[in-house]
């Protein structure tokens, strides 16, 4: 394994262990939900647009450890960005874990580029991501304080 593969490898264990922006939103003004039947993922997706901008974003949800890691490191990179900057981010990414070419400067996101190995996972690799983009086309809505079930 080379020392780049072992890095990337710790980026999704670290992720799965310690999950970055975790839990509802109180603030959110957009939330939407995926869902990945065939492997029993889900995952909510909540954001607070401040203007184009993503002024803050958590997940909440449950499943395997790619797609609560990449959900994780989602919130991480789309913090911040604007819609078009995250949609620009979702490509590079779905990009990497289709083809499993790694991005031309070392990014966390890389950590996925294995994943195109075992397409029945690629689903689970996209599933936050695809949430976040759905919440920043979709309706606002009103913040909520409602705790989340179980
Ligand atoms: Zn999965």
């Amino acid at each position: 394994m080379s020392d780049l593969a072992d890095l990337y490898q710790q980026v999704i264990l670290d992720h799965n262990r310690r999950p970055r922006n975790r839990g509802k939103l109180p603030t959110a003004n957009r939330v939407a939900h995926g869902d990945n039947p065939s492997c029993g993922d889900q995952c909510s997706v909540y954001l607070r647009l401040d203007g184009d901008r993503i002024g803050d974003i958590s997940f909440d949800g449950s499943g395997c450890a790619i797609s609560q890691a990449s959900a994780s490191l989602m919130t991480v990179q789309l913090k911040g960005k604007t819609a078009a900057e995250a949609e620009k981010l979702y490509q590079q990414f779905h990009d990497i874990v289709t083809t499993g070419k790694e991005p031309e400067e070392i990014s966390d996101i890389g950590a996925f580029a294995g994943v195109h190995a075992f397409p029945a996972r690629i689903k689970c690799a996209t599933l936050g991501w695809h949430a976040a983009l759905n919440a920043l086309k979709g309706d606002p809505v009103p913040a909520t304080t409602e705790t989340h079930k179980d």
